[in-house]
């Protein structure tokens, strides 16, 4: 949806909550107090009353909304923003967009967004022929990490991401196609490189069918126990392209993405972003309406499973 229709859908608040509302029904609103699912809608406060039990629910309860004081129309705004299929908005030119005045505010908007997106995507699993590589995503600092800075890939300002990528051969490429088709995607941050570690992540976004090719590093040695078939290769620099073209285009693309959004960004908020651009690629050939599939996402979602940095202590 281009920005001048989306400004025609919805040119108002009211406008976006009768849309919410719309979407929370179609999504099931269920009672929280007594699990039933009939409510009568009640516009002046917003609420949903349950037929059963009368037991009251705002709008915005159960929702990526819920305790959220930002108008709906700023949500709904974020949303169509952040799902544009070409382009990526920092939170910086998101809040400018909506000219809010507090950045904190506009920064949690978006990174519950990504959150949700992420949780949805963690739905899926790889299947078929899958490309797998890991690479390192320059980050900030943690204000609180007082150790001494250690080089190379170990250093904490590199963060460990390993991608994962269906990929699937052509057959009778033109001159102009890669030999490989590219399907879906998975970016994970993960807090080291030990086999174990990127095996627990792959076992869990790939399925057991699969047939995995990688590089011949000794992180993947235990994939022939996990999965149908391993392909372990080493792989001159010059050849990479062809040996695993999508996953090193996949890198290329997440970390442009990241260099236009946010310098230094810090490691717990890290997973966020390839959130977004995975969410975008799995979806830009199959979906004409991305805002509308993430509106419905949002508005049927648990509050308490929102976690937009990743767990700390296993940093
Ligand atoms: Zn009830």
């Amino acid at each position: 949806m281009k920005l001048s229709d989306f400004d025609k859908h919805y040119p108002t608040e009211k406008s976006c909550i009768i849309r919410f509302k719309e979407m929370c029904i179609q999504s099931g609103v269920v009672c929280p107090h007594c699990g039933h699912r009939e409510h009568l809608w009640l516009p002046d406060s917003m609420h949903f009353e349950c037929k059963s039990c009368h037991h009251l629910q705002s709008l915005r309860s159960g929702t990526i909304m819920h305790s959220s004081k930002l108008p709906f129309l700023y949500w709904f705004k974020a949303i169509h923003l952040m799902t544009s299929p070409k382009k990526t908005f920092s939170a910086l030119e998101i809040q400018r967009r909506l000219g809010h005045k507090r950045y904190q505010s506009i920064r949690e908007i978006c990174h519950k967004i990504r959150s949700v997106i992420g949780l949805r995507d963690s739905e899926y699993t790889l299947s078929g022929m899958i490309e797998v590589d890991e690479d390192f995503f320059s980050t900030g600092r943690d204000d609180h990490d007082n150790t001494p800075l250690k080089r190379g890939r170990d250093s904490q300002k590199k963060s460990k991401v390993p991608v994962m990528i269906e990929s699937h051969e052509v057959d009778n490429p033109k001159n102009t196609e890669k030999p490989k088709s590219v399907n879906h995607l998975k970016m994970i941050v993960i807090p080291d490189l030990k086999a174990q570690t990127i095996n627990s992540v792959a076992q869990n976004s790939i399925e057991q069918e699969a047939v995995i090719d990688t590089d011949a590093s000794t992180s993947y040695t235990a994939f022939a126990n996990y999965f149908a078939q391993h392909n372990a290769s080493v792989i001159p620099p010059q050849e990479i392209s062809k040996a695993l073209p999508w996953v090193h285009i996949a890198i290329s693309n997440a970390k442009t993405l990241l260099s236009d959004m946010h310098h230094g960004v810090k490691l717990e908020f890290l997973q966020s972003y390839p959130n977004e651009f995975c969410y975008k690629m799995n979806r830009i050939r199959i979906q004409p309406n991305p805002f509308d599939r993430l509106l419905v996402v949002t508005t049927n979602i648990n509050p308490t499973s929102i976690i937009y940095s990743i767990d700390r202590s296993k940093i």
